[in-house]
């Protein structure tokens, strides 16, 4: 099936309340951002990302399933890259508002699931406190919120350490991905930015500085002092992860990358890319062959 016909904006509506009264039937509505991805990168970099895989996706499942597309939504929920020009954020309540209120409608008129596929990382919670305001108010449609670079398998061993745990944003895999999904919209720079960038090798010695700083001997870069000399967390602490921190970009990092860009290339974005089709794919065809998630007022 192409991907056009996947689109509900593209049906009848005869058409479409034939399709959403098929058991288990599903909308996939993707969810990108509209914000600085540094001096390389553009502002479009989540949301075309999400588009691209879901229409990717969509091609590669068996026709026979009940699953179609929502357009993209591409302005998200961007507060903390506010500092750099061109990101456009919408209030939290706002995006709450519009799932909660479209999933009403998909409910309506007969559709029983609603994934949403979201490539932006500051947007995860939001997208499921929506979900879940959504299933209370109407219980028969099924919610399920994904984050689009969580769930597919070896995604992780394609990026090494510390940019793994630490490339938060415009780094390598962004930038990487982008190379092979659109080199025209990437530039030329690869930046290495924010916390972990500052620490690297000084002279043959391996030391931590506050990035700029070219006085003073080289620190033990894994001692108190010299995470705290070079503006990282303490022990125990990130900026994600287990004990993570509500960070804004600015704060960190000049270029609005967090993580390095360095060593991206189209053939790492082409693994990737392939990692995340073929993940969601698996996923989706196992959900789509299934009852699941149980919906209480679901008859
Ligand atoms: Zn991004």
């Amino acid at each position: 099936m192409t991907p056009s016909q996947r689109r509900l904006e593209t049906m009848t509506w005869p058409e479409l309340q034939r399709q959403a009264a098929r058991p288990g039937s599903t909308v996939i509505w993707p969810f990108g951002a509209f914000e600085q991805h540094g001096p390389h990168l553009p502002l479009s970099t989540d949301a075309l990302f999400a588009d691209r895989i879901t229409d990717a996706v969509l091609a590669e499942l068996d026709p026979a399933l009940p699953i179609w597309r929502l357009p993209l939504q591409h302005l998200g929920f961007s507060p903390e890259h506010q500092g750099f020009a061109g990101t456009l954020s919408l209030p939290a309540e706002l995006l709450i508002s519009l799932v909660v209120n479209v999933g009403r409608q998909l409910e309506l008129a007969g559709f029983r699931r609603l994934v949403l596929l979201n490539g932006h990382g500051g947007q995860i919670g939001l997208l499921e406190v929506a979900g879940r305001t959504l299933r209370s108010q109407h219980p028969r449609l099924a919610v399920l919120p994904c984050f689009l670079w969580r769930g597919p398998e070896g995604i992780g061993e394609l990026i090494p350490e510390p940019e793994r745990s630490q490339g938060l944003h415009a780094g390598l895999a962004e930038t990487s991905l982008m190379l092979h999904l659109a080199p025209e919209l990437t530039g030329s720079m690869r930046p290495s930015d924010g916390p972990h960038a500052v620490i690297r090798p000084i002279d043959g010695a391996t030391g931590a500085r506050r990035a700029g700083d070219q006085a003073g001997a080289p620190l033990d870069p894994s001692s108190a002092e010299a995470r705290r000399a070079a503006g990282l967390p303490p022990e125990g602490w990130s900026l994600e992860g287990l004990a993570p921190c509500c960070w804004i970009t600015s704060e960190f990092s000049a270029s609005g990358v967090l993580g390095s860009a360095e060593g991206a290339s189209a053939d790492l974005g082409e693994r990737l890319y392939q990692r995340l089709v073929e993940g969601w794919r698996r996923r989706l065809d196992a959900l789509l062959r299934s009852d699941w998630p149980p919906t209480s007022g679901a008859g």
